[in-house]
């Protein structure tokens, strides 16, 4: 086969064999790749449990990454943090330095793997955002027993994930993009997606756009998985809907992903190292060789992709040459003739499972600097702030200590709330309190400047009687609220 990137020279490609069956999954994908005729110069690098025994605490070492900078172009083995090593995953350090924004997770019905949707023709592709949300990983003990996590969302990276759906859809030639978020209770983290996708789509008027609340996109997902396409989501949504979406298929051994950024993309299965079944040539390489397909379609080599992927299916239908997860230990043949079988398939074409065909993906442009992009920016009032506070007392002492504390300066304590519920003024809400309170301080007169030696003042009033352990500015934009009212409170500020 000639090469269609239009080169003379081999392409370089960063590959980690990873860790338990990396090296073997990732090991048969080179050879159907290698085999396909395809010339690549494999710059094989180290990174997972291996590394961080070395003592290297993100578990990649700085030849891994200078490589990966260098290629812009992984194939990656699934990666273990031993117990007792590195705080961190060396899968998210590597998604997150090299800003993968979109995590793209494709399944469809695999001819000769029976599961509960077989013959639903399920083919739909889960596009997650990779690096923001609660796996920003900013995690705080805001009291010895209550724990924080932020939920960080931003326009730019929905905007990101945002336009690689459109674009998946249109590479792939498929009709609709559903949106699934919670802005139904998180109106301004999930909330901002949904605006993002609405303000998008008609940028894209040969594609469906609908939006769908998570949780029965999940609901619809088990029922009739056939209506979805595309289903865009953030991070911690898009993770575990896109495991259920595995499953749908016959399971990990099935589900491959690419991890898109503007620089790099990293091609993986979904599935982790599976350390029990590890050197023992048993295990399903499917998810990795498909990952492989759709490293050779980001790079252009439609050809060499179809010529494997069709070589695939042709020996799934077949069934004759099947690992042990899909038809158990006694007819089950190991990795390595799985692997023969598929190379001795090489041009033949599935008679029921037909390849999609692929466009090049049209990856938007985009900015790695710290600008919101926004013109022109927001007029901007702060109109309060909230400060969060350590206390074992009652609300009611809480609050009547403050209203106390606060005599002299220029703010009413609009309400305290536990857990997101407001519990003062009392108004018989049942909550069962923990010791983390947000006090809502609103200027008394908006015009106000409500500047630094303002809130110190604050600060230390509170903290003349109650531990504080974080301060929100309550900020206006435009004259819209930038916070959100708390459970059973009436006006934002
Ligand atoms: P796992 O390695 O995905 O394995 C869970 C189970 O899934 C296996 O025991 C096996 O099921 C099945 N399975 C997975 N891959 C398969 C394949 N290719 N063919 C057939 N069956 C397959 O999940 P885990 O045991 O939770 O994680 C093990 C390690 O991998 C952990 O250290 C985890 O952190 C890491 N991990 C890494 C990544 C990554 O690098 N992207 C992702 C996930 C997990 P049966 O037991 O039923 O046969």
């Amino acid at each position: 086969m000639e090469q269609e990137q239009g080169t003379s020279g081999a392409i370089p490609v960063t590959v980690i064999p990873g860790d338990g069956i990396g090296p073997e999954v990732v090991g048969a994908t080179r050879r159907l790749i290698d085999e396909a005729g395809v010339r690549m110069a494999w710059d094989e690098q180290p990174a997972g449990a291996s590394v961080f025994r070395r003592g290297i605490a993100s578990g990649v070492p700085q030849e891994t990454l200078e490589s990966i900078a260098r290629t812009g172009v992984v194939l990656k083995g699934p990666l273990e943090t031993p117990v007792g090593y590195g705080e961190k995953s060396a899968n998210v350090t590597l998604r997150k330095l090299f800003e993968t924004y979109g995590n793209i997770r494709p399944v469809r019905e695999i001819p000769g793997v029976r599961t509960p949707y077989s013959g639903r023709q399920v083919d739909l592709v889960v596009v997650r955002e990779n690096v923001e949300d609660l796996y920003a990983g900013i995690e705080h003990m805001q009291t010895p027993t209550v724990a924080q996590c932020l939920k960080l969302i931003s326009r730019k990276g929905c905007e990101k994930i945002v336009r690689l759906a459109f674009e998946v859809a249109r590479a792939e030639g498929r009709r609709k993009v559903h949106c699934a978020t919670k802005s139904n209770i998180m109106k301004l983290t999930e909330g901002l997606l949904k605006q993002t996708f609405e303000a998008i789509a008609p940028e894209y008027p040969d594609i469906e756009a609908h939006h769908i609340i998570v949780d029965n996109c999940a609901h619809q997902l088990v029922k009739a998985p056939e209506q979805f396409d595309v289903i865009v989501t953030t991070n911690m949504n898009g993770d575990i809907l896109s495991d259920l979406t595995s499953a749908l298929v016959g399971g990990l051994g099935f589900a491959p992903s690419a991890n898109i950024g503007h620089a790099v993309a990293m091609f993986e299965a979904v599935h982790g190292s599976a350390p029990k079944y590890a050197g023992r040539d048993v295990i399903n390489p499917t998810a990795m060789i498909l990952s492989g397909v759709m490293l050779l379609r980001h790079l252009g080599l439609f050809e060499a992709a179809a010529l494997i992927e069709q070589a695939l299916l042709v020996t799934l239908e077949d069934g004759r040459f099947l690992t042990r997860d899909v038809v158990g230990d006694a007819r089950s043949v190991g990795t390595t003739a799985f692997t023969n079988a598929i190379l001795d398939n090489f041009g033949r074409t599935p008679a029921r499972a037909a390849v999609r065909r692929h466009q090049p993906l049209n990856l938007a442009a985009v900015t790695t600097t710290a600008g919101t992009g926004q013109a022109p920016a927001p007029a901007r009032t702060v109109v309060g702030v909230d400060v969060f506070c350590e206390s074992e007392q009652p609300a009611e002492v809480v609050g009547r200590t403050l209203e106390e504390r606060i005599g002299g300066l220029p703010f009413t304590l609009k309400m305290i709330s536990n857990r997101g519920t407001k519990v003062y003024p009392p108004n018989g809400a049942m909550t069962d309190m923990v010791d983390h309170w947000r006090c809502r301080f609103v200027l008394t007169e908006p015009a106000t400047p409500l500047d630094a030696a303002l809130v110190h003042r604050l600060l230390e009033r509170v903290e003349g009687a109650f531990p504080w352990m974080h301060v929100e500015k309550l900020h206006t934009f435009d004259g819209h609220p930038g916070f959100t009212r708390s459970q059973g409170e009436d006006a934002a500020w």
